[in-house]
This record gives structure tokens, C-alpha cells and sequence, in this order.
């Protein structure tokens, strides 16, 4: 199995590429990433994540399941909440657990893409749903949550990693 990537990785900081091979590999990618997210007790994972820079990400959230390959992302309700939120790619050195922080994500939004088998996917969210596919989407695009805190908090967390 592939293994989690960490922040100051650089696969993390690097945009994805968009998947082009619907094969078995994409298959069984597809199910390694759920088996790695399951045993870190994730909510969400992306490509690159576990090194591959390819977009995708798969999920497991408020009983709402999934994947989505070559997603794209639409704001539906851009009124700003301020949860927690961590990301299994920013741990705790002491913990070896994600850190939290409140971060700011818009209320709802829509991921259309494709399933691991080339059939379109769209879903509406709202709440930690929502969060979960801004934040994966970010992943996509090289993005860590920490870069929507203050500098502060954004120091204030990095300070523990590893
Ligand atoms: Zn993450």
C-alpha cells in the first residue's frame, strides 16, 4: 500500500494532473485510497496524499459516501462558516493525529465529476460535507487548509508538524 504523505511533502504543494486511464489500476487506486483512509480514521483523502498527483478523492462523511475522479467545484451558498477542521497530512508530531482549526469554507457547494467507471456524479452539500469536498478539492489544487488560517494560526499549527 501507498503510505500518507506529510506537509513539506512537495506532491502536496503540486497541482494534479487530471485522469485520463479508466482502467483497473484507476479501480483499485480507488479502493486503496478508501483502505488508507479508513485506517487513519479519515473522512476524506486525495491523490496526492498518498503521492499520487492525480484528481481524484475519495470520502466517507455525515453517512455520505464516495468518490469523485476530475471533480469540479461550484460555491452554491458562499455564506462563510468557521468549523474545525484537520487534514490527516498535518499531524501532530507529539500525536502522530491531525491538528485542528477553525477554518472558514463557504456554507454549500456542488462536485460534479466522474466515478472511477467514467459515469458522471454530481452531488449537493451542505455542512461537513461541504467542508469535506472544499477541502479535498483544495488537495487538488496543491492547497492545504492551513493556507486559509491567519498567519498566526497558520504558524501557530505548523509549529507542531512533525
Ligand atoms: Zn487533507
Amino acid at each position: 500500500m501507498r503510505e500518507l504523505r506529510y506537509v513539506g511533502d512537495p506532491v502536496l504543494r503540486t497541482p494534479a494532473e487530471p485522469v485520463t486511464e479508466f482502467d483497473r489500476e484507476l479501480r483499485r487506486l480507488v479502493d486503496e485510497m478508501f483502505a488508507i483512509m479508513y485506517q487513519a480514521d479519515g473522512v476524506g483523502l486525495a491523490g496526492p496524499q498518498i503521492g499520487v498527483g492525480l484528481r481524484l478523492f475519495v470520502y466517507d462523511i455525515s453517512k455520505r459516501k464516495g468518490h469523485v475522479i476530475n471533480p469540479e467545484l461550484t460555491i452554491d451558498d458562499p455564506e462563510e462558516v468557521v468549523e474545525e477542521e484537520g487534514c490527516l497530512s498535518v499531524p501532530g508530531k507529539e500525536t502522530g493525529t491531525p491538528l485542528y482549526a477553525p477554518t472558514p469554507r463557504a456554507a454549500g457547494v456542488t462536485v460534479r465529476g466522474v466515478d472511477k467507471l467514467g459515469r458522471p456524479v454530481t452531488v449537493k452539500a451542505r455542512g461537513m460535507l461541504a467542508r469535506c469536498f472544499q477541502h479535498e478539492f483544495d488537495h487538488l489544487e496543491g492547497k492545504l487548509y492551513v493556507d486559509r488560517l491567519s498567519k498566526d494560526e497558520r504558524r501557530k499549527i505548523l509549529l507542531q508538524t512533525p
